[in-house]
């Protein structure tokens, strides 16, 4: 059996008894980054072996961990932060043990969007996820392509492109779009910012250089 085992996104306490269950009683422990997750095992009294899997190796290792599977081990994947195959390496391993007649199944558990949707204020009974934007090619193609949705959506956007997202935003949706920007979930200093796109372009823009975190970007849809 294959486990996608969520874990915390900030706080170590957003774990559910059974991830914990799950990643004692697994043979091994895929994780993307190993010194992160050593961090919750310590704190959780975890002592499973950890082996990497990330972006870099996920291609080269995948049909290994298949043939370990089809033999009978139990492997638990996790990521740094939420859960795996949102916006994290999760999805070609899924595929291969899917293809080749392996067991999966994802425990529930924290991922970012989902609390940030829900506190936004912004109607949330359809929605679409749109993880983070290219940086480059493709960019302004996909933000006109959101900005058309009927339904709210949501990225993923690092603290330094804050500001020129926001002005993208604009550019795309109009200045009056209702949106809502959380940051640090779940984190002591958890904040969520809600306005106009202009507004929170004016707040974050005398921000310039101090934010820091990790950011959701929940905007409303266009209906
Ligand atoms: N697998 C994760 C999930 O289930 O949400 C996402 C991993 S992705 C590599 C990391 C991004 O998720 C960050 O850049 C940020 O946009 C978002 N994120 C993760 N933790 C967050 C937090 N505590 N607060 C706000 N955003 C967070």
């Amino acid at each position: 059996m294959l486990y996608l085992v969520p874990t915390p996104i900030g706080n170590l306490e957003d774990i559910t008894l059974r991830a914990i269950r799950i990643l004692k009683e697994a043979d091994v422990v895929l994780a993307e980054d190993t010194r992160t997750s050593k961090v919750l095992f310590q704190k959780h009294g975890i002592e499973t072996p950890l082996r990497a899997f990330h972006a870099h190796n996920e291609h080269g290792v995948t049909a290994g961990i298949v043939e370990q599977l089809q033999r009978g081990a139990t492997i638990a994947l996790i990521s740094d932060a939420g859960t795996p195959g949102i916006s994290d390496p999760g999805f070609l391993l899924v595929r291969a043990c899917v293809q080749g007649g392996v067991p999966v199944s994802c425990l529930p558990g924290p991922t970012a969007f989902v609390p940030a949707l829900v506190a936004s204020g912004i109607p949330c009974d359809r929605f679409h996820f749109d993880g983070f934007l290219p940086h480059k090619k493709g960019r302004q193609t996909r933000l006109r392509y959101l900005a058309a949705l009927p339904h709210p959506f949501i990225i993923y956007e690092s603290p330094h492109r804050l500001p020129r997202c926001l002005e993208e935003l604009i550019a795309a949706c109009g200045p009056d779009r209702q949106a809502c920007v959380a940051r640090e979930l779940s984190k002591l200093h958890e904040e969520l910012h809600r306005g106009t796109l202009a507004e929170l372009r004016e707040y974050f823009s005398q921000q310039a250089g101090k934010v820091k975190g990790e950011i959701v970007v929940v905007v409303q849809g266009s209906a």
